[in-house]
């Protein structure tokens, strides 16, 4: 403990005895400014309200259990083309995804016309391919005759599509529109689907689920509604060149504050005056406010004090995220060429979907494939693990195509589940959700704001993880 007394005599012995009472009084009106918001998290959204608090004056610091920024959006920079394990691309309609692109420095580029290049992808059901117009005549095509031509792939978007309930999509979460919160399973079968049409046009290769009866409709209409406007603002889609990453990582650069790397958060406790957040790692932060960016699959270990009640908690502990895992495979001749079939796949087998990536300097370049799986597909990749995983899907393919044998290496293997700052890929409400919680999953909890792509109520996606970033970012301002 330092003397007053000692200090002073110190001081003066230096010939700064003129300067230390000032000192002394200056040191003793202005303590070091305590922090003004801890960011949890450094994905989109965390980023984006860290800058957007800066901008108006405020001390921020970032918190982020990772090492590195990004989140969801991640992609392999030590593989060809730079495959993307998370976030893809923006639509046409992402105004604050291109603001955030330009603030950060890099390029976008259109890369939508790429998947659509070369041959179109073909339908392999048990190892048997087929063109859609093979699939169209095919006398196992459960579909019902207006949709003969519609590939299995493609079922669940076109008929939400056409039969979307909402007459204005961005009503989802009025309550008037809780009596359509049904499961995907109940609106299918009332289009008078079977269960055999249920099952390959969805449950093989779910978006959201392990099954049909796992997601509610609701959901689905709203995403139908958000496309449509995407599609309506132009036909772009843009990635950042050289890698979606390069985006996070100049919104970090933006930021004046510190972004704290490997700082697994584990608790958060609010008080009249200020929120302190905890480390695994024993450090802490005291701030004025805390925004939370962290998915609910995350958030539900991190203990909150005082608890969260009601709905909000209801939310946190019960929000479903999605299964999705990813091999990233190279080819190392052109096996497409030698048996004349479009190279991409879209199995009902243990393959999954096998997507050409084209991302070198021509588009015709096929830079490698990314076989995915969703749902159950996904939960039976991740039990397996990686390297029996790569011995499946590349045996599943040379079973089914010869001429892949030896050709496809597998390099990579990805699973969102395994991830553990994630738990899963996106999030999704099961059927009853929207109607039960929605709309208190982002309420204030003592100091602590909620933002991230969950919490998004107008804009899907990343475009969602920048809109719940604003809204935090007003909030926070106005409290
Ligand atoms: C495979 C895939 C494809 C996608 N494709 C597209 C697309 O084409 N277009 C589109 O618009 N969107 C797409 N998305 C969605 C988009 O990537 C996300 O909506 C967006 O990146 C989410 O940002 P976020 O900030 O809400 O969450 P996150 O990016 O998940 O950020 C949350 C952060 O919190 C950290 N964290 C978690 N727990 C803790 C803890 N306890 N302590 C400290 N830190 C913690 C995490 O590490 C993470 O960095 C895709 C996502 C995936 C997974």
């Amino acid at each position: 403990m330092i003397d007053r007394r000692k200090f002073t005599f110190g001081a003066a012995a230096f010939g700064l005895g003129a300067l230390a009472g000032p000192l002394e009084a200056k040191v003793r009106r202005k303590p070091a400014r305590m922090l003004d918001v801890v960011v949890l998290g450094a994905g989109a959204s965390g980023l984006q309200a860290a800058w957007m608090l800066e901008q108006q004056g405020l001390k921020v610091k970032v918190l982020e259990g990772r090492n590195r920024v990004g989140g969801r959006i991640a992609t392999l920079m030590d593989q060809p083309g730079y495959p993307e394990m998370g976030f893809n691309s923006m639509a046409d309609g992402y105004g604050r995804g291109f603001d955030a692109a330009e603030r950060a420095g890099v390029e976008l580029v259109e890369v939508g016309a790429r998947y659509r290049l070369g041959k179109p992808p073909m339908l392999w059901l048990n190892g048997k391919p087929m063109t859609r117009e093979d699939w169209a005549k095919f006398p196992g095509n459960p579909f019902p005759d207006a949709l003969k031509t519609t590939m299995p792939g493609e079922l669940v978007a076109k008929l939400i599509g056409q039969k979307n309930r909402l007459a204005d999509w961005t009503a989802w979460n009025d309550p008037a529109s809780a009596k359509l919160d049904i499961s995907l399973r109940d609106f299918l079968k009332a289009q008078g689907l079977s269960d055999e049409a249920i099952r390959l046009g969805n449950d093989v290769s779910p978006y959201y689920g392990t099954t049909a009866a796992d997601v509610s409709a609701l959901m689905l209409e709203y995403n139908d509604g958000f496309v449509k406007a995407q599609f309506a603002a132009g036909p772009r889609s843009m990635a950042v060149k050289g890698g979606n990453i390069k985006l996070a990582e100049g919104m970090a650069k933006l930021l004046k504050g510190d972004v704290l790397l490997g700082k697994e958060v584990i608790a958060i406790t609010s008080s009249a005056t200020s929120a302190t957040v905890y480390c695994r790692d024993g450090s802490q932060f005291t701030a004025r406010k805390v925004v939370c960016s962290l998915p609910f699959s995350t958030l539900r270990k991190v203990k909150i004090l005082p608890g969260l009640k009601g709905p909000q908690a209801q939310a946190v502990a019960s929000l479903p995220y999605q299964p999705l895992s990813m091999v990233f495979l190279t080819a190392t001749a052109p096996f497409w060429d030698e048996d004349g079939l479009a190279p991409g796949m879209w199995t009902d087998g243990m393959a999954g979907n096998l997507m050409p990536q084209r991302f070198g300097a021509s588009p015709d370049e096929i830079t490698g494939f990314i076989a995915q799986a969703r749902g159950g597909l996904a939960n039976t990749w991740d039990a397996m693990g990686r390297d029996a995983v790569f011995a499946a899907v590349t045996g599943a393919i040379e079973t089914m195509r010869p001429s892949t044998k030896g050709k496809l290496r597998a390099a990579e293997f990805f699973s969102w589940k395994n991830e553990g700052f994630n738990l899963g890929d996106w999030a999704y409400f099961g059927p009853g959700h929207i109607s039960g919680f929605v709309n208190h999953m982002a309420k204030p909890a003592g100091r602590v704001h909620f933002c991230g792509e969950h919490t998004a109520t107008g804009a899907r996606g990343l475009e969602g993880a920048f809109e719940s970033a604003e809204r935090v970012a007003l909030e926070v301002l106005g409290a």
